[in-house]
């Protein structure tokens, strides 16, 4: 059974329904540095103050503060069984950071899916999103900067998890269910 998985997808693709069922179904926890980020700006540290300000503005919270959350967290009992990764890795450095971490712990990743959407129809998605959820990430210009990070930055990982054999592309433009049956089938 693969239980050490990441979700790739552009912002707006759906990840983190999707998550949520495949965690369901497989039984195992999420992994988001999405949370663990908004779980520290909630606290009100320091690294929250900072990362806040980066992400209002569309922009990535710089790799060394990703690492360091990541690295003490995977190390948890929690997530010794298996994890979906969601948001994470976001860029080929951390993608690097992680394969050296489980290689550490003498395990690695069996699977990555990739939810493939046209990038043109996610903008519509993440404003209504924005209305609904009232994400100070989520206005329009902040939208069109996140896609142009995740076009240069976070795109690349669909090719380094495809020539490393690992990568279940989903065509994630379909409705919710559509996709999950894609994904359920491969996960079979
Ligand atoms: P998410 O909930 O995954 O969409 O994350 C919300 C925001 O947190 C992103 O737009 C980034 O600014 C920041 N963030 C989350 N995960 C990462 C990561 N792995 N690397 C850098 N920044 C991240």
């Amino acid at each position: 059974m693969k239980k050490r998985l990441l979700i790739l997808g552009a912002p707006g693709a759906g990840k983190g329904t999707q998550a949520r069922k495949i965690c369901e179904l497989l039984d195992i926890p999420t992994f988001s540095t999405g949370e663990m980020l908004r779980s520290q700006m909630k606290a009100g540290t320091e690294l929250g103050k900072k990362a806040k300000e980066l992400i209002d503005r569309g922009e990535l919270v710089p790799d060394s503060v990703i690492s360091s959350l990541v690295e003490a967290e995977l190390q948890s009992p929690h997530y010794r069984e298996g994890f979906l990764a969601d948001g994470y890795p976001r860029n080929l450095e951390q993608a690097h950071f992680l394969d050296r971490v489980l290689k550490d712990m003498g395990t690695k990743l069996d699977a990555v899916i990739n939810l493939d959407v046209r990038l043109e129809d996610v903008v519509g998605r993440l404003l209504k999103r924005a209305e609904i959820e009232n994400r100070s990430d989520d206005t329009e210009p902040v939208i069109r900067r996140r896609l142009q990070v995740y076009q240069e930055q976070t795109e690349p990982l669909v090719r380094y998890y495809r020539e490393a054999g690992l990568l279940i592309n989903i065509d994630g433009n379909g409705s919710i269910d559509q996709v999950w049956d894609s994904i359920a089938a491969q996960l079979q």
